[in-house]
């Protein structure tokens, strides 16, 4: 029975993933369909800075708040200046994407874009049920970007670390940054067993977002952020007198607990709900764009949103599994890892290895960049895991 709360999508989370969907939604004939999008937030304010590095344009250039080409990588015994090309490092606002993307919607009548939060979503013979703010919705397809507590039980052969970070935009009196320059990880920080480094963007010769990020199983003290940043800032910037104007917090998921990409037949899973983060980088953004316009695609030349995957290029779940078993496990430091990986390629090769973008041959090259042993009992545990 069609009522007026039934949709023909639903969409479940209008952040980052579900506002790209609608987004490429508005871009097909599909944007005449009844549409809900549920997000329990307002999104007035900066909640997140997104980079990534990319070649080509993405659908959303015209938000790029600023780009680098050059960046430097610092760990304790090396040093390079990274040359990007022909890649380009990018941050998009958050704030400006949902702003761009919400006032789209503004136009469209048949697109709701309600307030609420969502309470659970039941699957149904040819749909799925969304209860939100105390109602009731009826969907052919739903799209769900919300990560549910209960919904992420690793077992114990997964490796779980958690990827969080503290950044702080600080601003300077005098000119002391350049802003064609930015640090893609600085790994001179203590690194308490763990991963450490901080990374620093630059977007005008007084501002910069220098945020320290950890991988590890723990949260650290709310405090403990707030002092390695400080510590960064007056011990290798040497920057004494500035003013911390915007603070970001996150926590991402590293694990390769394979996230479940679809609930049921008509419950998809987009965003990182539905396992878009790289396991062992936490680069998310670009996979949602590239996910979310492949299953739009598919809604229009075959009718319903499927993904095709290539069971070659499940390797890159073997390589991302290794890599958090070898850090999780401490079988290497980490900063060595990203040393060796640095130091022996040349950074297009780096970059296009974690893009999954590389020829076999080229990843036989980055594996014999790094050492062997640990890898390979790294990729042992990978395969186990897989098996068992
Ligand atoms: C601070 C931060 C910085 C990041 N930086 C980068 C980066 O530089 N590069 C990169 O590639 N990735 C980055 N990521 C990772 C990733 O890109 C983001 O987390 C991205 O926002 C994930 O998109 P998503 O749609 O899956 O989740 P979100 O963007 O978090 O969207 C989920 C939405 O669901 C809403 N929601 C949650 N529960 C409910 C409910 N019960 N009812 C209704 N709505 C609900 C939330 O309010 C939210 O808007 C970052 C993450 C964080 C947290």
């Amino acid at each position: 029975m069609v009522t007026e709360k039934h949709f023909d999508y639903i969409i479940t989370g209008g952040g980052c993933a579900g506002l790209s969907l609608v987004y490429h939604l508005m871009q097909t004939p599909l944007k005449n369909k009844k549409i809900l999008l549920i997000e329990k937030d307002v999104k007035r304010h900066n909640d997140r800075t997104w980079c990534f590095w990319e070649q080509e344009k993405n659908p959303f250039e015209s938000l790029v708040y600023h780009r680098w080409q050059q960046m430097y990588f610092y760990s304790h015994d090396f040093a390079k200046k990274l040359n990007l090309s022909p890649f380009t490092y990018k941050m998009i606002r958050g704030i400006d994407f949902y702003q761009h993307i919400n006032q789209q919607l503004a136009a469209h009548k048949n697109i709701t874009h309600l307030q609420a939060s969502v309470e659970h979503i039941r699957t149904m013979p040819d749909g799925a049920l969304v209860k939100a703010g105390g109602q009731t919705y009826q969907g052919d397809w739903v799209f769900n970007s919300i990560r549910f507590a209960g919904d992420e039980k690793p077992s114990k052969a997964d490796q779980h670390l958690l990827q969080h970070f503290k950044g702080w935009v600080v601003k300077t009196e005098q000119p002391f940054f350049n802003p064609e320059e930015a640090v893609l990880m600085d790994f001179r920080v203590e690194q308490h067993h763990d991963c450490r480094f901080v990374y620093v963007l630059p977007t005008d010769a007084h501002t910069a977002l220098v945020e320290y990020t950890i991988f590890s199983e723990e949260l650290l003290s709310t405090d403990a952020y707030d002092v390695a940043l400080t510590n960064y800032l007056e011990h290798f910037l040497s920057l004494r007198n500035y003013h911390v104007v915007h603070k970001e917090f996150g926590v991402i998921p590293m694990t390769d607990r394979p996230f479940a990409a679809q609930q049921s037949p008509h419950i998809i899973n987009i965003g990182t709900a539905g396992g878009l983060t790289k396991p062992s980088t936490g680069y998310t953004f670009l996979r949602i764009q590239k996910d979310t316009q492949a299953l739009v695609q598919a809604m229009v030349s075959q009718g319903k949103p499927v993904r095709s995957q290539q069971k070659w290029h499940k390797r890159f779940d073997i390589y991302d599994s290794t890599l958090l078993q070898v850090m999780g496990r401490r079988l290497y430091s980490p900063e060595g890892v990203f040393t060796h990986l640095f130091k022996n390629n040349p950074e297009e090769r780096v970059l296009r290895f974690l893009d999954e973008a590389t020829s076999f041959w080229e990843e036989v090259k980055v594996a014999h960049s790094v050492p062997v042993s640990p890898f390979m009992q790294g990729m042992l545990y990978a395969f186990f895991r897989r098996i068992f």
